[in-house]
């Protein structure tokens, strides 16, 4: 196996805490009894609702429709029967609109559930709709539609496909089993993202802390012309679309700018693997891997599960909470949401859900800053946190701006190394958001 270990400028390396799930098998969750599912799933704008109430609908039945470009519609996940239309609460933190579903246990597949024919003969264009009407977005948990990022503008010349194996986020291990135990399709889902792309070299980087996954991967790709697999350092945050870039490529980012600005188009493996079940099997995006773990849960588990069970009923399924939980959270540590209810719905986008203990969860108090200039030194974009953390606090928002704000990926590395525990990644984000809202307001004008 002849493999070459890359890695990108900065960076930390927080415990990856990943041995309580890395070697547990994927296993399918229990059959919901009722599922949720939201209408906004995605970046970009909502689904609309295309069933009604007292409805009845199959597995991968089509119920929300996209609504413009940057959208995706939205599937059933069971059979059965339409309950209610409303806004429920979903892991982003409000209500959205939300379809929920009482299932009849007896998973019934839509007749709309079809294979799309052999990858050989589906043209580019059939395969960035089979991605659209199937819902696909990133996996990784950014969800951003992936038929937008297959059209990229045409003065944008896109010639190499990454896909992110990296799960450089501690805890998780979705991607890492996935990688395992399906790694046919996420080499097939990579040949079908570059001929949808028209683009003749794909990579698949993978963090060194899973050797078995970069062996698996390997084996499935080394008779397959332009895939190249390569092992990335283990460091935070390696799986960030700049930062793999770098890697892969030495290609970097201009400041401001997309990955098309460097030729490249990113994505998950889950996307990738998604993309596979869509062609082979015609089953639209209806049920994801996700990594239930945390001092908090009693049974850590990496499951199966569909779209819209509630996050109550994949920890029961996980042997409930254990001990004092002090904070659940819908993703990783570094990146993750914090959640203040159980009873949401896992979505497209939920890569795992980790219960912290309520000593893990402490947040420790913060002091002045001592000036070692960690931050700057960790900071992955180049980016002087310390320096933008300050205008944010201080309301000067403009200044922060002429630091580069908006060039922070939020990868929380900042914080992580502070020795006084400053609220860097936080303020940095306060600024980004109103920056945001000045440049938006500005527009209206
Ligand atoms: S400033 Fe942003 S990009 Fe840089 S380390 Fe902090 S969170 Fe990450
Ligand atoms: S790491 Fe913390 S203490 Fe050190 S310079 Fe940055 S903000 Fe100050």
């Amino acid at each position: 196996m002849n493999i070459r270990t890359l890695t990108f400028k900065g960076g930390t390396h927080p415990p990856d805490s990943k041995k309580a799930t890395e070697s547990l098998p994927i296993e399918r969750a229990n059959e919901p009894k009722v599922v949720v599912i939201p209408m906004q799933q995605h970046i970009g704008a909502p689904c609309e609702p295309i069933v009604q109430i007292g409805d009845e609908v199959k597995v991968g039945q089509k119920i929300g429709e996209a609504k413009g470009f940057v959208s995706v519609p939205v599937h059933s996940s069971v059979s059965g029967k339409v309950t209610a239309v409303e806004p429920r609460l979903y892991s982003g933190g409000m209500a959205v609109p939300c379809i929920v579903i009482e299932s009849d246990m007896q998973n019934i597949v839509s007749d709309q559930v079809v294979p799309k024919g052999d990858i050989s003969v589906l043209s580019a264009e059939d395969i960035k709709n089979i991605i659209k009407e199937a819902g696909i977005v990133g996996m990784g948990g950014a969800t951003f539609p992936t038929h937008v990022k297959l059209a990229p503008p045409p003065d944008k010349k896109v010639d190499t496909v990454i896909l992110n194996g990296a799960e450089c986020e501690p805890y998780l291990t979705s991607d890492h089993r996935l990688m395992l135990e399906y790694p046919e399709n996420v080499v097939f889902g990579l040949q079908a993202l570059m001929k949808a792309l028209g683009v003749k070299k794909g990579y698949i980087g993978i963090e060194t802390n899973k050797p078995d996954a970069i062996e698996k991967v390997f084996e499935a790709a080394k008779d397959v012309a332009d895939i190249e697999v390569v092992a990335l350092k283990t460091k935070y945050p390696q799986g960030a679309e700049k930062q793999l870039i770098y890697a892969c490529t030495g290609r970097e980012v201009p400041s401001g700018g997309l990955p098309a600005d460097a030729g490249v188009v990113v994505n998950n493996v889950g996307t990738a693997a998604a993309v596979a079940k869509a062609i082979k099997t015609g089953m639209p995006l209806i049920e994801r891997i996700v990594t239930v773990t945390g001092a908090g849960v009693n049974s850590p588990k990496n499951l199966l599960v569909k779209i819209g069970t509630s996050f109550r009923d994949i920890i029961e399924q996980c042997g409930g909470l254990k001990g004092k939980v002090g904070k659940v959270i819908a993703g990783g540590p570094m990146m993750g949401i914090t959640q203040f209810s159980l009873d949401i719905p896992a979505i497209k986008g939920t890569s795992g859900i980790l219960v912290l203990s309520e000593e893990e969860a402490r947040l420790p108090e913060p002091s002045n800053c001592i000036k070692c200039g960690k931050c700057v030194e960790t900071c992955p974009i180049n980016l002087m946190p310390v320096n933008i953390s300050m205008y944010s606090l201080a309301n000067r928002h403009d200044q922060a701006e002429a630091l580069n704000a908006m060039d922070c990926i939020e990868c929380g590395s900042c914080s992580y190394v502070c020795p006084a525990k400053r609220p860097l990644v936080d303020s940095i984000r306060v600024s980004k958001r109103e920056i945001l809202a000045r440049r938006k307001k500005a527009q209206s004008k």
